[in-house]
Protein backbone atom coordinates (compact mmCIF):
# COMPACT_ATOMS: atom_id res chain seq x y z
CA UNK A 1 0.00 0.00 0.00
CA UNK A 2 1.48 3.33 -0.66
CA UNK A 3 1.96 5.54 2.40
CA UNK A 4 -0.10 8.27 1.83
CA UNK A 5 2.68 11.63 1.61
CA UNK A 6 2.57 13.76 5.03
CA UNK A 7 2.29 17.87 4.77
CA UNK A 8 2.90 20.54 7.13
CA UNK A 9 1.64 23.73 5.67
CA UNK A 10 2.51 26.84 7.21
CA UNK A 11 -0.06 29.20 6.66
CA UNK A 12 0.85 33.21 6.55
CA UNK A 13 -1.02 36.11 7.07
CA UNK A 14 -2.78 36.50 4.00
CA UNK A 15 -4.61 33.31 4.83
CA UNK A 16 -6.37 34.77 7.86
CA UNK A 17 -7.18 38.31 7.13
CA UNK A 18 -6.31 41.24 9.36
CA UNK A 19 -9.82 42.17 11.49
CA UNK A 20 -12.45 39.62 12.50
CA UNK A 21 -14.81 39.27 9.65
CA UNK A 22 -11.78 39.36 7.15
CA UNK A 23 -10.73 36.34 9.42
CA UNK A 24 -14.05 34.58 8.83
CA UNK A 25 -13.91 35.31 5.42
CA UNK A 26 -10.24 34.58 4.53
CA UNK A 27 -10.50 30.92 6.35
CA UNK A 28 -13.31 29.71 4.18
CA UNK A 29 -10.64 29.91 1.15
CA UNK A 30 -7.83 28.29 3.17
CA UNK A 31 -9.96 25.52 4.71
CA UNK A 32 -10.80 24.77 0.25
CA UNK A 33 -7.04 24.86 -0.17
CA UNK A 34 -6.43 22.55 2.67
CA UNK A 35 -9.12 20.01 1.69
CA UNK A 36 -7.69 20.01 -1.70
CA UNK A 37 -4.73 18.56 -0.55
CA UNK A 38 -6.46 15.96 1.47
CA UNK A 39 -8.23 14.72 -1.50
CA UNK A 40 -5.34 14.54 -3.18
CA UNK A 41 -4.34 12.05 -0.49
CA UNK A 42 -2.21 13.85 1.84
CA UNK A 43 -1.80 13.98 5.52
CA UNK A 44 -2.10 17.51 6.12
CA UNK A 45 -0.91 18.80 9.50
CA UNK A 46 -1.65 23.17 9.64
CA UNK A 47 0.49 25.59 11.41
CA UNK A 48 0.23 29.55 10.79
CA UNK A 49 1.13 33.06 11.74
CA UNK A 50 -0.30 35.15 14.09
CA UNK A 51 0.81 38.59 13.20
CA UNK A 52 -1.90 40.59 13.34
CA UNK A 53 -3.55 39.24 15.66
CA UNK A 54 -1.49 38.83 18.48
CA UNK A 55 -0.92 42.54 17.93
CA UNK A 56 -4.53 43.22 18.07
CA UNK A 57 -5.44 40.82 21.36
CA UNK A 58 -2.04 42.76 23.38
CA UNK A 59 -3.45 46.53 22.59
CA UNK A 60 -7.06 44.88 23.59
CA UNK A 61 -5.97 43.76 26.95
CA UNK A 62 -3.76 46.88 27.38
CA UNK A 63 -6.75 49.06 26.72
CA UNK A 64 -8.31 46.40 29.54
CA UNK A 65 -5.32 47.51 31.77
CA UNK A 66 -5.67 50.97 31.02
CA UNK A 67 -9.25 50.94 31.96
CA UNK A 68 -9.10 49.04 35.14
CA UNK A 69 -6.69 49.10 37.65
CA UNK A 70 -7.50 45.48 38.62
CA UNK A 71 -6.64 44.18 35.55
CA UNK A 72 -2.62 44.09 35.04
CA UNK A 73 -0.89 43.94 31.82
CA UNK A 74 -1.10 40.38 29.94
CA UNK A 75 2.13 38.78 28.75
CA UNK A 76 2.72 38.36 25.82
CA UNK A 77 3.05 34.43 25.81
CA UNK A 78 -0.65 34.85 27.01
CA UNK A 79 -1.67 36.99 24.16
CA UNK A 80 0.17 34.43 21.85
CA UNK A 81 -2.15 31.80 23.44
CA UNK A 82 -5.24 33.50 22.90
CA UNK A 83 -4.54 34.02 19.55
CA UNK A 84 -4.09 30.07 19.05
CA UNK A 85 -7.69 29.41 20.15
CA UNK A 86 -8.83 32.35 18.46
CA UNK A 87 -7.55 31.69 15.12
CA UNK A 88 -7.47 27.70 15.57
CA UNK A 89 -11.34 28.08 16.19
CA UNK A 90 -12.17 29.77 13.19
CA UNK A 91 -9.80 27.26 10.97
CA UNK A 92 -11.44 24.35 13.12
CA UNK A 93 -14.83 25.72 12.40
CA UNK A 94 -14.04 26.20 8.23
CA UNK A 95 -12.08 22.96 8.08
CA UNK A 96 -15.33 20.84 9.40
CA UNK A 97 -17.52 22.43 7.29
CA UNK A 98 -15.26 22.28 4.12
CA UNK A 99 -14.71 18.10 4.85
CA UNK A 100 -18.42 17.86 5.50
CA UNK A 101 -19.45 19.79 2.06
CA UNK A 102 -17.26 17.38 0.19
CA UNK A 103 -18.69 14.05 1.87
CA UNK A 104 -15.36 13.53 4.35
CA UNK A 105 -16.86 12.92 7.70
CA UNK A 106 -13.70 10.77 9.01
CA UNK A 107 -11.45 13.25 9.51
CA UNK A 108 -11.59 14.97 12.76
CA UNK A 109 -10.55 18.17 12.98
CA UNK A 110 -8.93 19.87 16.33
CA UNK A 111 -6.47 22.83 17.75
CA UNK A 112 -3.62 22.19 20.09
CA UNK A 113 -2.44 24.48 22.08
CA UNK A 114 1.19 24.68 21.68
CA UNK A 115 4.06 25.36 23.98
CA UNK A 116 7.62 25.76 22.41
CA UNK A 117 10.49 25.65 24.47
CA UNK A 118 12.84 28.39 23.77
CA UNK A 119 16.62 29.03 25.46
CA UNK A 120 16.56 31.14 27.96
CA UNK A 121 19.88 32.67 26.43
CA UNK A 122 19.09 32.71 22.75
CA UNK A 123 21.27 35.91 21.48
CA UNK A 124 17.78 37.15 20.29
CA UNK A 125 16.51 38.13 23.31
CA UNK A 126 19.37 40.77 23.61
CA UNK A 127 18.57 42.29 20.44
CA UNK A 128 14.74 42.10 20.37
CA UNK A 129 14.02 42.94 16.39
CA UNK A 130 10.60 41.80 15.23
CA UNK A 131 7.96 44.63 15.40
CA UNK A 132 4.09 43.93 16.64
CA UNK A 133 1.07 45.87 17.29
CA UNK A 134 0.11 49.45 16.05
CA UNK A 135 2.34 52.37 15.27
CA UNK A 136 2.56 54.98 17.47
CA UNK A 137 4.46 58.41 17.73
CA UNK A 138 7.14 59.25 19.75
CA UNK A 139 5.10 60.91 22.89
CA UNK A 140 2.81 57.60 22.63
CA UNK A 141 6.07 55.28 22.58
CA UNK A 142 7.98 56.92 25.24
CA UNK A 143 4.50 56.29 27.68
CA UNK A 144 5.04 52.69 26.62
CA UNK A 145 8.32 52.74 27.40
CA UNK A 146 7.68 53.67 30.82
CA UNK A 147 4.82 52.07 32.05
CA UNK A 148 5.09 48.44 30.53
CA UNK A 149 8.84 48.30 29.89
CA UNK A 150 8.09 47.79 26.25
CA UNK A 151 10.73 48.12 23.93
CA UNK A 152 10.28 50.25 20.80
CA UNK A 153 12.08 50.75 17.82
CA UNK A 154 11.18 53.52 14.54
CA UNK A 155 10.37 51.80 11.83
CA UNK A 156 11.44 53.05 8.52
CA UNK A 157 9.90 56.46 9.19
CA UNK A 158 6.55 55.47 9.62
CA UNK A 159 6.50 55.56 13.55
CA UNK A 160 7.26 53.48 16.41
CA UNK A 161 6.11 49.95 17.27
CA UNK A 162 7.05 47.67 20.18
CA UNK A 163 10.11 45.36 19.52
CA UNK A 164 9.75 41.98 21.09
CA UNK A 165 12.70 39.26 20.95
CA UNK A 166 12.35 36.08 18.30
CA UNK A 167 14.27 33.21 19.68
CA UNK A 168 14.68 30.51 17.60
CA UNK A 169 11.87 27.19 18.77
CA UNK A 170 14.14 24.95 20.51
CA UNK A 171 11.71 22.13 21.49
CA UNK A 172 7.85 21.14 20.85
CA UNK A 173 6.78 20.86 24.49
CA UNK A 174 3.43 18.92 22.84
CA UNK A 175 4.61 16.81 20.36
CA UNK A 176 3.87 13.89 21.71
CA UNK A 177 -0.17 14.76 21.71
CA UNK A 178 -0.14 16.26 18.29
CA UNK A 179 2.06 12.98 16.43
CA UNK A 180 -0.79 10.83 18.69
CA UNK A 181 -3.65 13.05 17.03
CA UNK A 182 -1.90 13.05 13.33
CA UNK A 183 -0.78 9.34 13.82
CA UNK A 184 -4.60 8.31 14.14
CA UNK A 185 -5.45 10.30 11.03
CA UNK A 186 -7.33 13.70 12.63
CA UNK A 187 -6.62 17.21 10.92
CA UNK A 188 -4.77 18.85 13.46
CA UNK A 189 -3.74 22.39 13.92
CA UNK A 190 -0.73 23.12 15.99
CA UNK A 191 2.30 25.76 16.66
CA UNK A 192 0.00 28.78 15.44
CA UNK A 193 1.89 31.71 16.04
CA UNK A 194 4.89 29.89 15.91
CA UNK A 195 3.88 28.31 19.04
CA UNK A 196 3.82 29.95 22.70
CA UNK A 197 7.16 30.61 23.60
CA UNK A 198 8.45 29.54 27.07
CA UNK A 199 11.88 28.71 29.01
CA UNK A 200 12.34 25.42 31.37
CA UNK A 201 12.58 26.12 34.77
CA UNK A 202 13.35 22.84 36.60
CA UNK A 203 9.80 21.65 35.97
CA UNK A 204 8.71 25.00 35.68
CA UNK A 205 7.48 26.37 31.60
CA UNK A 206 7.73 30.03 32.08
CA UNK A 207 5.90 32.46 29.40
CA UNK A 208 8.73 34.34 27.41
CA UNK A 209 8.29 37.75 26.23
CA UNK A 210 8.83 36.87 22.71
CA UNK A 211 7.22 35.73 19.31
CA UNK A 212 8.74 32.80 17.51
CA UNK A 213 8.62 32.72 13.79
CA UNK A 214 5.88 30.65 12.63
CA UNK A 215 8.07 29.76 9.65
CA UNK A 216 10.67 27.79 12.11
CA UNK A 217 8.50 26.39 14.16
CA UNK A 218 6.83 24.75 11.20
CA UNK A 219 9.95 23.40 10.33
CA UNK A 220 10.45 21.93 13.76
CA UNK A 221 7.08 20.30 13.67
CA UNK A 222 7.36 19.38 9.91
CA UNK A 223 10.94 17.22 11.36
CA UNK A 224 8.94 16.11 14.11
CA UNK A 225 6.61 14.44 12.18
CA UNK A 226 9.05 13.02 10.23
CA UNK A 227 6.67 15.22 7.32
CA UNK A 228 7.81 14.73 3.78
CA UNK A 229 6.71 18.12 2.50
CA UNK A 230 6.81 21.14 4.63
CA UNK A 231 4.46 24.14 2.38
CA UNK A 232 5.02 27.68 2.95
CA UNK A 233 1.87 29.33 2.02
CA UNK A 234 2.28 32.91 1.61
CA UNK A 235 1.15 35.86 -0.62
CA UNK A 236 3.22 35.15 -3.60
CA UNK A 237 3.26 32.46 -6.21
CA UNK A 238 7.13 31.48 -5.76
CA UNK A 239 10.62 33.15 -4.21
CA UNK A 240 12.61 35.47 -6.22
CA UNK A 241 15.90 36.70 -6.92
CA UNK A 242 16.33 40.30 -7.07
CA UNK A 243 12.60 40.88 -6.10
CA UNK A 244 11.30 43.96 -6.89
CA UNK A 245 13.69 44.71 -9.43
CA UNK A 246 12.98 44.99 -13.22
CA UNK A 247 15.29 41.61 -14.09
CA UNK A 248 13.21 39.67 -11.25
CA UNK A 249 13.62 35.89 -11.40
CA UNK A 250 11.31 33.83 -9.90
CA UNK A 251 12.39 30.78 -8.59
CA UNK A 252 10.97 26.66 -9.88
CA UNK A 253 13.71 24.33 -8.81
CA UNK A 254 16.50 24.90 -6.25
CA UNK A 255 19.26 22.42 -4.39
CA UNK A 256 19.58 23.44 -0.33
CA UNK A 257 23.29 24.73 -2.00
CA UNK A 258 21.95 26.80 -4.58
CA UNK A 259 19.31 28.57 -2.16
CA UNK A 260 21.85 28.63 0.31
CA UNK A 261 23.81 30.30 -2.44
CA UNK A 262 21.05 33.08 -2.86
CA UNK A 263 20.65 33.63 1.35
CA UNK A 264 24.15 34.59 1.05
CA UNK A 265 23.81 37.27 -1.86
CA UNK A 266 20.61 38.73 0.54
CA UNK A 267 18.39 38.16 -1.94
CA UNK A 268 15.83 37.60 0.27
CA UNK A 269 14.21 40.14 2.63
CA UNK A 270 14.44 39.56 6.66
CA UNK A 271 11.60 39.44 8.12
CA UNK A 272 9.35 38.39 5.24
CA UNK A 273 10.78 35.85 2.76
CA UNK A 274 14.77 35.21 4.34
CA UNK A 275 12.82 32.79 7.05
CA UNK A 276 10.73 30.85 4.88
CA UNK A 277 13.86 30.08 2.76
CA UNK A 278 15.52 29.40 5.89
CA UNK A 279 12.76 26.99 7.30
CA UNK A 280 12.98 25.57 3.73
CA UNK A 281 16.68 24.74 3.43
CA UNK A 282 16.81 23.36 7.03
CA UNK A 283 13.96 21.17 6.49
CA UNK A 284 15.32 19.52 2.83
CA UNK A 285 18.37 19.52 4.66
CA UNK A 286 17.11 17.35 7.30
CA UNK A 287 16.90 13.74 5.95
CA UNK A 288 16.58 12.60 2.29
CA UNK A 289 13.59 12.79 0.77
CA UNK A 290 12.59 15.95 2.34
CA UNK A 291 10.95 18.49 0.03
CA UNK A 292 10.02 22.19 0.74
CA UNK A 293 7.77 24.21 -1.11
CA UNK A 294 6.55 27.74 -1.20
CA UNK A 295 3.69 29.12 -2.79
CA UNK A 296 0.41 30.71 -3.13
CA UNK A 297 -1.98 29.89 -0.72
CA UNK A 298 -4.68 29.46 -3.99
CA UNK A 299 -1.81 27.35 -5.38
CA UNK A 300 -1.09 24.75 -3.02
CA UNK A 301 -2.62 21.96 -4.93
CA UNK A 302 -0.74 22.78 -8.23
CA UNK A 303 2.44 23.72 -6.40
CA UNK A 304 1.98 19.54 -4.55
CA UNK A 305 1.32 18.17 -8.00
CA UNK A 306 4.67 20.09 -9.51
CA UNK A 307 3.19 22.57 -11.76
CA UNK A 308 4.18 25.79 -9.61
CA UNK A 309 5.69 27.29 -6.85
CA UNK A 310 9.62 27.09 -5.83
CA UNK A 311 11.14 23.76 -4.45
CA UNK A 312 13.80 23.04 -2.35
CA UNK A 313 15.78 19.33 -2.21
CA UNK A 314 18.68 18.03 -1.34
P1 LIG B 1 3.58 35.70 5.55
O1 LIG B 1 2.50 36.41 6.29
O2 LIG B 1 3.07 34.67 4.63
O3 LIG B 1 4.69 35.19 6.45
P2 LIG B 1 5.37 37.82 4.66
O4 LIG B 1 4.81 39.14 4.27
O5 LIG B 1 6.09 37.70 5.96
O6 LIG B 1 4.19 36.78 4.54
O7 LIG B 1 6.36 37.30 3.52
C1 LIG B 1 5.95 37.23 2.16
C2 LIG B 1 6.41 38.46 1.39
O8 LIG B 1 7.83 38.47 1.22
C3 LIG B 1 5.94 38.55 -0.03
O9 LIG B 1 4.61 39.04 -0.11
C4 LIG B 1 6.95 39.51 -0.68
O10 LIG B 1 6.44 40.83 -0.70
C5 LIG B 1 8.13 39.48 0.27
N1 LIG B 1 9.43 39.15 -0.32
C6 LIG B 1 10.60 39.67 0.13
N2 LIG B 1 11.65 39.20 -0.56
C7 LIG B 1 11.14 38.36 -1.50
C8 LIG B 1 11.74 37.55 -2.53
N3 LIG B 1 13.06 37.53 -2.73
N4 LIG B 1 10.92 36.79 -3.29
C9 LIG B 1 9.58 36.80 -3.09
N5 LIG B 1 8.96 37.55 -2.13
C10 LIG B 1 9.72 38.33 -1.34
MG1 LIG C 1 5.91 36.44 7.74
Amino acid sequence: MNKKKRIVIALGGNALGNTLPEQMAAVKITAKAIVDLIEEGCEVVVAHGNGPQVGMINNAMAALSREDVNQPNTPLSVCVAMSQAYIGYDLQNALREELYNRNIYDIPVATMITQIRVDSDDPAFQNPSKPIGHFMDAAQAKIAEEKYGYIMKEDSGRGYRRVVASPKPAEIIEIGAIRSLVDSGQLVIACGGGGIPVTRQGNHLKGASAVIDKDFASCLLAEELDADFLIILTAVEKAAIRFGKPDVKWLDDLSVEEAKAYIQEGHFAPGSMLPKVEAAVRFASSKEGRTSLITLLEKAKDGILGKTGTRIHQ
